[in-house]
């Protein structure tokens, strides 16, 4: 097994991360910005470098940086966590032409997937169902625009090709909105993406957000550990996520879980890997495929038992999955709330000191956290503090323990969305399940 993996990101990650490796007996080193040089997880690792300032150009994604703190370390691989550079495919190369492992996909897995349109051609040619829309990139011809937009069915979306994040998308409703907004988007791609390369979706009105959580080996064996659904979010970001997805019949999940599966083995896919579907009427729609370890893997751990870092790990190293697919049982129901350094309702960040902190327990209960009493939240990267993950046999006894663990969890000295979370997991429709991608908003703005 690697002796010394680099971990290049912060916070909770960066500590799940090290946590994976140090029960593996992997020495880590973490590599920080000037403003986390106190972290519990850079005092934890057995060898820290400063890689920069606190902006995170200059730090978290100074790829040099990372490089040469790998070189004057001796690590081995490298592991890039979510955000940052974990999907940048410039990066993995960087990381294999200095001699490296890259705990990920092939840099060009990653390229491939990483591009919107060379993505959903690629699912297409694997047999994954794709929302119905423009073959490809959209013509320049105003005329054949209009022409792919009426077999479509309004309303549509304009997607760009390089969009990420939310970014990039706009919904038409009428034809006559439909060229004026081809270009606006194309424009706006060219400037925040550097390719005007757009394409043209059926934008689906009341889908869920439901995705596949996959792990693949270097000799071709590739398996799926379900579904979650992620469904309750605001501005496109994930709120609380939970595994399985509700009132999605066994059968179901399988079939497309072996579509997914069957993709990685077609594809030749190597480490974990997520694939995003929108659910609508009964049916999965592609939307996206995340090459890295997502936020939410927590919830698909809890009720598999399948540790996803250490796996990303071994098989980054190149030992085969040390499981087949009839090996994976699903074992009752899990449910995370993302804890965010926010203001619960106006959703401004509120960075600062927390000084009083009371982690919930017992049963079921876990919490994926780098905060501690008196930890500075630093201002300069995103909100997450921390993941409250609740297990139990059944959905219903995971949202008791989550209820309790919540009235238990007291963050003070900055805000947290902790008081949302506690009315969310009373709201009779989320307690029903199978809520919409727009069901948070909605609700956000009647109160
Ligand atoms: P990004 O990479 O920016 O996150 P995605 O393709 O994953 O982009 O889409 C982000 C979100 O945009 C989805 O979760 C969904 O809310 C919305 N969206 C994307 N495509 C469609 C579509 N065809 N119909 C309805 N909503 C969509």
């Amino acid at each position: 097994m690697f002796e010394k993996i680099l971990i290049a990101n912060r916070g909770e990650i960066a500590l799940r991360i090290q946590r994976a490796c140090r029960e593996m007996g992997i020495k880590t080193v973490a590599v920080h910005s000037d403003a986390d040089a106190e972290a519990k997880y850079v005092r934890l690792a057995d060898e820290s470098v400063c890689i920069g300032p606190a902006s995170s150009t200059d730090s978290y994604l100074n790829v040099p940086a990372i490089i040469s703190a790998a070189e004057v370390t001796d690590a081995q691989a490298i592991h890039p966590g979510y955000g940052f550079l974990s999907e940048n495919a410039d990066f993995a190369e960087r990381v294999e032409q200095s001699g490296f492992v890259f705990i990920g996909p092939k840099p060009e897995t990653i390229r491939l997937m990483g591009d919107k349109v060379s993505a959903k051609i690629t699912m297409i040619k694997t047999g994954i169902p794709v929302v119905p829309g423009s073959e490809g990139a959209l013509p320049n011809d105003p005329k054949e625009v209009i022409g792919i937009a009426r077999d479509i069915g309004y309303p549509v979306i304009i997607k760009a090709s390089g969009g990420g994040g939310g970014r990039g998308m706009r919904v038409v409703h009428t034809e006559a909105a439909l060229v004026n907004a081809v270009n606006m988007t194309k424009q706006e791609a060219q400037v925040a993406f550097g390719n005007p390369t757009v394409y043209m979706e059926k934008f689906l009105e009341y889908p869920r957000h439901i995705e596949v959580q996959v792990l693949a080996d270097q000799h071709k064996h590739a398996v799926y550990l379900g579904d979650r659904d992620c469904s309750l979010q605001r501005r496109h970001q994930k709120v609380i996520e939970e595994a399985p997805a509700p009132h999605i019949r066994p059968r179901e999940r399988a079939k497309i879980g072996e579509k997914c599966a069957e993709a990685c083995r077609k594809i030749g896919y190597r480490g974990a890997g997520t694939f995003e579907f929108l659910y609508e009427n009964g049916k999965f729609y592609f939307i996206e495929m995340n090459t890295r370890v997502q936020v939410e893997h927590p919830v698909t751990e809890m009720i598999t038992g399948i540790d996803i870092v250490k796996t990303q790990i071994t098989v980054a190293f190149g030992d085969k999955l040390p499981f087949r697919q009839k090996d994976i049982q699903f074992n009752g129901h899990a449910v995370e709330c993302r804890i965010n350094a926010e203001h619960p309702y106006k959703f401004t960040p509120s960075p600062g000191r927390i000084n009083t902190l009371h982690i919930p327990g017992g049963p079921g209960i876990r919490v994926d956290s780098h905060a501690y009493q008196n930890y500075f939240v630093p201002p300069y990267y995103d909100s997450l503090i921390g993941k409250l993950i609740a297990h139990g046999d059944t959905r219903s006894q995971a949202l008791s323990r989550l209820r309790v663990a919540l009235s238990e969890m007291v963050i003070e000295g900055i805000e947290t969305n902790i008081p949302l979370h506690r009315e969310l997991v009373t709201d009779a429709k989320f307690v029903e399940g199978g809520v919409n991608i727009h069901y948070l908003e909605k609700k956000l703005a009647n109160t």
